[in-house]
């Protein structure tokens, strides 16, 4: 490898499916940086060895994915966000110490900035429905925008009680079955549970119950227009798919690697759309 070549990776086990290398590769191209990004399919019992000689390898940093993301946190000096979140999922070298962060915060944030403008100008009531990693981060960031009242639904009760107790008294837990309740009057509904991916059943939720300037987030990707996005649309509903958050959650990574800070354009959408497959665009049945 040349000296002035500089190069990170994404670490998981197992790591095809990381839509990483595509992301990060077109715009080492785009902005012609002589740079390098790829996989390292890395087994638990080998990561903190991994992460310990990334330097040695070649490597300014890298993405961790799937089993890893706590053990980077713990391996690592991670800031406030990666603190909150409880898993790091970027990390980077610097002066030889090995820093870390979590980047679903702003990937989050960023999505919604860039799909439904000024959301949080007059924030109300956010429904956030799922209580693992993901909300963790969606609840951080949500807290980060000054909204204080968010309303936290989970099939399984006391992985949301988890998360109360957590982020403190912002968050209000409603049960699952009052799901539709809880819309009316929301400014934000946001899916962060698996509900609307491939095989899953459909998320219960019945949107005429939001109010007509409400906006919709879904962070399943796979596929990019999921039911729940569809039934948003039909409304005309502002919404923000996961496939954006994928795409904003890796600018922070690259500019820290390779020191610019890339777009989110139209056409990356199309490139990682088309490698993500004609399965990908169809929304199935909502209930
Ligand atoms: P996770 O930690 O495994 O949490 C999964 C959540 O889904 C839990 O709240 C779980 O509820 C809920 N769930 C699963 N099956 C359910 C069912 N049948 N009925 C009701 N709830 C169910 O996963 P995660 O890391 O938070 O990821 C969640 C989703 O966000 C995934 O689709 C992931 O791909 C997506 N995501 C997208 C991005 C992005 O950039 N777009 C980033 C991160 C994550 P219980 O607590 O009851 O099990």
């Amino acid at each position: 490898m040349s000296s002035t070549l500089r190069a990170a990776c994404v670490i998981g086990w197992p790591v095809e499916h990381s839509r990483s290398p595509l992301i990060h590769n077109y715009w080492l191209k785009q902005y012609g940086i002589a740079g390098a990004y790829r996989r390292e399919a890395v087994p638990p019992e080998q990561f903190a060895a991994f992460i310990g000689s990334l330097a040695a390898r070649g490597y300014v940093g890298a993405n961790v994915t799937l089993p890893h993301k706590e053990a980077a946190l713990a391996l690592s000096q991670p800031d406030a966000r990666a603190l909150a979140v409880g898993a790091a999922n970027t990390l980077w070298l610097d002066a030889g110490v090995l820093r870390s962060t979590n980047t679903d915060v702003e990937g989050f944030l960023d999505n919604l900035d860039a799909c439904a403008p000024h959301w949080d100008r007059s924030p109300g009531r956010a429904v956030v429905l799922g209580a693992g990693g993901a909300a963790r981060a969606v609840i951080y960031g949500l807290i980060a925008r000054s909204l204080d009242q968010i309303v936290l639904i989970n099939r399984t009760p006391g992985h949301a009680e988890d998360l109360r107790q957590k982020f403190g008294a912002r968050v209000r837990i409603a049960p699952w079955e009052a799901l539709n309740a809880a819309l009316a009057d929301a400014a934000l509904l946001v899916n962060t549970t698996t509900l609307g991916m491939p095989r899953q059943p459909a998320l219960p939720v019945d949107l005429a119950r939001l109010p007509g300037d409400a906006v919709v987030a879904d962070l399943v990707y796979v596929p990019v227009c999921t039911p729940l996005l569809a039934a948003a649309k039909a409304r005309a509903l502002r919404t923000a798919d996961g496939l954006g958050m994928l795409l904003h959650q890796a600018v922070r990574g690259f500019a820290l690697w390779f020191g610019t800070t890339p777009a989110v354009t139209a056409e990356l959408r199309k490139v990682v759309e088309a490698d993500l497959g004609p399965s990908a665009a169809k929304p199935t049945g909502l209930t």
